[in-house]
């Protein structure tokens, strides 16, 4: 599966940048190979290699291929951010799971700042993902925003903060869009809690244990994601 990030209009698109390298230094493609082309916005075709060149690769469009099903609830995962690699592991994994979107946010005892990671370097892992996972359509990185300012914009759909003290996420009935908000590993202050739900959120449990934040993100899109679809 190979990425495109124009739109697909045939009948002959140039492959080129980190996905041309691939096929062309990487899976030693040659002309004549088959290969999927997606676009990131939910479309996909079947193509045939026609040229390899020194940073392009020529592919023929030759069938739309049968758009895949995609989750039946639209999630945003408005997440503090974990150290190091487990960010771009949280990124991957949610990927996979079909989130629509992930928001960076800064809370009062974060420790990361969402602006320090590389946002070229976090799409490629979107990407990449993407094209393990069968997914046509790439998830949304969202721009990094304060915790008091998506309180005060509003979650899209039904807003829900992951609080050990929380309903279980499980009472939550199906939506066809939620928002779920976790917060850093020093968890949201009182203050930042009491205003969420002032605002209209409801805070949600993710069990008995205390999790981290890409564990918490994860296991609480997967219980949305299981519910709604059931
Ligand atoms: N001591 C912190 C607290 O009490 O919130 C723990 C923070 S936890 C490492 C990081 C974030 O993950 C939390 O702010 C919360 O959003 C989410 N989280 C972790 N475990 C959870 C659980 N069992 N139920 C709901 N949310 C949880």
């Amino acid at each position: 599966r190979v990425y495109v990030p124009d739109p697909i209009v045939g009948p002959m698109v140039e492959v080129s940048g980190p996905e041309a390298h691939h096929l062309a230094r990487v899976r030693r493609s040659v002309p004549g190979d088959r290969v999927e082309l997606f676009d990131g916005r939910g479309n996909a075709v079947q193509g045939r290699i026609e040229a390899v060149g020194r940073s392009t690769v020529s592919v023929v469009i030759e069938a739309p291929l049968p758009t895949r099903p995609v989750p039946s609830a639209t999630v945003t995962l408005a997440s503090a951010v974990p150290k190091g690699e487990r960010f771009d592991w949280l990124i991957e994994k949610a990927t996979e799971l079909g989130v629509a979107r992930l928001i960076p946010i800064r809370t009062a005892r974060s420790v990361v700042d969402p602006r320090s990671s590389k946002l070229d370097r976090l799409r490629r892992l979107v990407v990449e993902a993407s094209k393990q996972s069968g997914r046509n359509r790439l998830m949304e990185l969202g721009a990094p925003i304060d915790w008091e300012d998506l309180i005060g914009q509003g979650p899209l759909g039904v807003g829900l903060v992951a609080h050990p003290a929380g309903e279980p996420i499980g009472r939550v009935g199906p939506a066809r869009e939620v928002t779920v908000a976790i917060g850093p590993e020093g968890g949201f202050t009182d203050e930042e809690i009491g205003r969420a739900l002032a605002s209209g959120w409801r805070a949600v449990g993710l069990g008995p244990t205390i999790l981290r934040i890409e564990t918490a993100g994860l296991a609480a899109c997967a219980a949305i994601l299981s519910r709604s679809e059931g």
